[in-house]
């Protein structure tokens, strides 16, 4: 089993979308555009383990058994509700993939992530769960995330966020050690708002146009 795994996907194409998203001038419709194909970016890294199978075909020339992926193999588990964003660039590279809804706030107050949703595919145990967060700040509502989808037993977990902090990663692998994190960049700390500094400012509201 993996044990505190965070691969940083440092592609040029991912850096360079993700210096676009952080920039405050960058409107609603832009962002979303661009969480979309980051999210297909990292998909790419985070799926290519995946297992596969064979397919007969044909092509022009001759028969051949043919890489394809394994049906029945995983579940998108987005964090509403800016999992969303992430959830729609995932689903670009899998149309089909049956997806999951955990719904947390943060509690201003006390940053404490309270739930409000939980719904996941019927046949969660036989599947690999990815979960979808852009923000993974203070780790809260991750590690709530994660300690109540545990409980419905999925094959294996994937974290996929967009940028992390310093402080959440430690976090989220004090609790959930055996999972791994895929993102495309930590940042330099949180600040005492439970935000990421740098960051890009509230990922929920810079999606949906709220703030
Ligand atoms: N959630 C966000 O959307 N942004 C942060 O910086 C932290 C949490």
């Amino acid at each position: 089993m993996s044990h505190k795994q965070v691969h940083v996907i440092n592609h040029p194409m991912v850096q360079h979308k993700l210096t676009s998203m952080r920039e405050k001038g960058t409107k609603t419709g832009e962002f979303r555009s661009l969480l979309r194909e980051i999210s297909m970016f990292l998909g790419y890294e985070v799926l290519r383990d995946i297992p596969m199978t064979t397919r007969r075909i044909e092509t022009p020339m001759a028969e051949m058994d043919a890489p394809v992926m394994a049906g029945r193999n995983m579940a998108f588990i987005s964090i509403m509700r800016a999992g969303q964003g992430i959830l729609d660039g995932m689903l670009r590279l899998i149309p089909s993939a049956p997806v999951g809804h955990i719904g947390l706030y943060r509690d201003p107050r006390t940053l404490v992530a309270v739930e409000y949703y939980f719904k996941v595919p019927k046949d969660i145990q036989e599947r690999e769960a990815i979960v979808l967060d852009p923000m993974l700040a203070t780790g809260h509502s991750a590690v709530a995330a994660l300690d109540r989808l545990k409980e419905a037993k999925p094959k294996s977990i994937k974290f996929l966020s967009l940028l992390c902090s310093p402080e959440g990663i430690d976090y989220f692998h004090e609790y959930h050690p055996d999972v791994p994190i895929f993102t495309a960049a930590v940042d330099q700390k949180l600040n005492e708002k439970g935000y990421i500094v740098p960051g890009l400012g509230d990922a929920g509201d810079r999606l949906f146009g709220t703030a």
